[in-house]
């Protein structure tokens, strides 16, 4: 059964004021209901004004994406009664949106964008006692509300949560390049997903917030979905809800349209024209591709490294130049960062940003194996500890008492001294008794306390008893 998936994303843009007013969009940890003024609470009388900034950024990110931008747009309302918008509309665009038609590639394969339009974010409501269907009652912070939100809408030509998850990531590498998107930021990224099987009728879940959920809320659908078929019975057009803690989908409202939401013009905006010359005034960062692109050319590292670096974060690709600018082996550094770095942050579930790993303590790791004091076994379990902690892994290996491995000629010397102590084992070893290499072995870990590396002491065994 084939699956197929739409989504559209809502992005809060990183403009220093909202939408509409002045009010200031730096929400989080503040006071609720400060940063708010008449405007933004939708009192009678109000007028709105444009935030160009929110444009410029609109129009940055629909050049990123391929879009067409319409050279002339203008804002509508979207009429709907919900506490979180006071003024029972919300401002969008309906008709003329600011661009359309682009697309997005990912794992070879365009994904088609259909709009890319602007609109206020409404307030942020706190449902206490229970969640949006069995709360006792909400609270409304209206800090949030009129903060510029970028609505992306894709066709559905996802086949597989795979693909979006890959896409979901790429966009926001994309958006942080452009700086007008900080993934660090509560909310920042809210993803809406229809979903149907081939022939059949199409189930909406509405704002899911981070990309682990949107993965565990498509997951729980598509088997929903393939068990109502199953048995023979239809899925029903309508608006369903991504319950985190259960992880499952719940009925919120059945069959909506979009025209349902009767647009209509806003009376109290002009129609904006985009010109030529406003476009291009605009200046375009190097974006993720190029970057991948450079990445291969100038650091002679592979592509698949490098597009897993770039595509994951920015901030990700950022540390890898910084790093490289202390470290000149590109190479072990890509390995590393791809491998065992990503590793241990997905495991304590925080970003590059989020987590205490510097440039300069990162490549005092490599440079521990590059030297030949600690083997790559060894550090691969002092990484687990440096993750977290951001402690320096020398002073890891200190507190550890990690025996580091000695330069290769004191390793020689106790090999030697083996192979003089265990006459008997090498006089076997040497008549074709292959358990006597591995009991040479490891009597060598044993006098360094198995800080050396076993492939290197065989080596070493083999060539010094030929
Ligand atoms: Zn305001
Ligand atoms: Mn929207």
């Amino acid at each position: 059964m084939k699956v197929l998936i739409g989504i559209e994303i809502h992005v809060h843009l990183l403009t220093k004021a909202k939408l509409f007013c002045s009010c200031s969009t730096d929400y989080e940890g503040k006071e609720p209901n400060n940063l708010v003024c008449p405007i933004c609470l939708g009192f009678p009388g109000s007028k709105p004004k444009v935030n160009k900034k929110a444009i410029d950024f609109g129009i940055l990110a629909a050049k990123a994406l391929n879009c067409k931008i319409n050279p002339e747009i203008f804002f509508s309302r979207k009429s709907y009664f919900y506490p979180d918008m006071p003024k029972n509309f919300q401002i969008s665009q309906y008709e003329i949106p600011l661009a359309v038609g682009g697309y997005l590639e990912i794992l070879g394969k365009k994904i088609r964008i259909r709009r890319i339009h602007l609109e206020e974010d409404p307030a942020r409501l706190v449902h206490v006692g229970g969640d949006i269907t069995s709360a006792t009652h909400v609270l409304a912070d209206y800090n949030r509300a009129g903060i510029p939100l970028l609505e992306i809408v894709t066709e559905p030509d996802f086949t597989s949560t795979k693909e979006v998850r890959e896409f979901l990531s790429k966009l926001s590498s994309i958006l942080e390049h452009l700086e007008i998107f900080d993934p660090s930021k509560e909310a920042g990224l809210r993803v809406d997903a229809n979903i149907s099987l081939e022939g059949g009728e199409r189930a909406e879940i509405k704002n899911i917030t981070g990309f682990a959920n949107v993965e565990k809320a498509l997951n729980y659908e598509i088997i929903r979905q393939k068990n109502l078929r199953r048995i023979g019975k239809k899925v029903e057009r309508e608006t369903r809800h991504f319950d985190a803690e259960t992880r499952s989908t719940h009925t919120l409202r059945k069959k909506e349209f979009e025209e349902d939401y009767g647009y209509i013009f806003e009376p109290d905006l002009t129609k904006i024209e985009i010109s030529q010359s406003w476009i291009k005034s605009l200046k375009m960062p190097e974006l993720p591709d190029k970057r991948v692109e450079r990445f291969v050319k100038q650091y002679k590292i592979p592509k698949q490294q490098a597009s897993v670096i770039v595509y994951i974060d920015k901030a990700l690709a950022d540390f890898f130049e910084d790093c490289s600018k202390i470290y000149k082996n590109y190479k072990q550094l890509a390995k590393w960062i791809v491998t065992d770095l990503l590793k241990c942050l997905n495991w304590n579930k925080i970003t590059i940003r989020e987590s205490r790993v510097k440039p300069k303590s990162f490549v005092e790791l490599l440079k521990l194996i590059d030297k030949g004091k600690i083997t790559e076994r060894l550090a691969k379990e002092i990484i687990k500890e440096y993750v977290p902690t951001g402690k320096s892994p020398e002073q890891i290996v200190k507190e550890k008492k990690l025996v580091t491995i000695k330069g290769k000629k004191e390793l020689e010397k106790v090999v030697l001294a083996v192979i003089k102590e265990n006459k008997k084992a090498v006089d076997d070893l040497k008549a074709g008794r292959k358990k006597a290499l591995e009991f040479l072995v490891g009597h060598v870990l044993k006098k360094t306390r198995k800080t050396a590396d076993p492939k290197v002491v065989r080596e070493l065994i083999e060539k010094l008893t030929k």
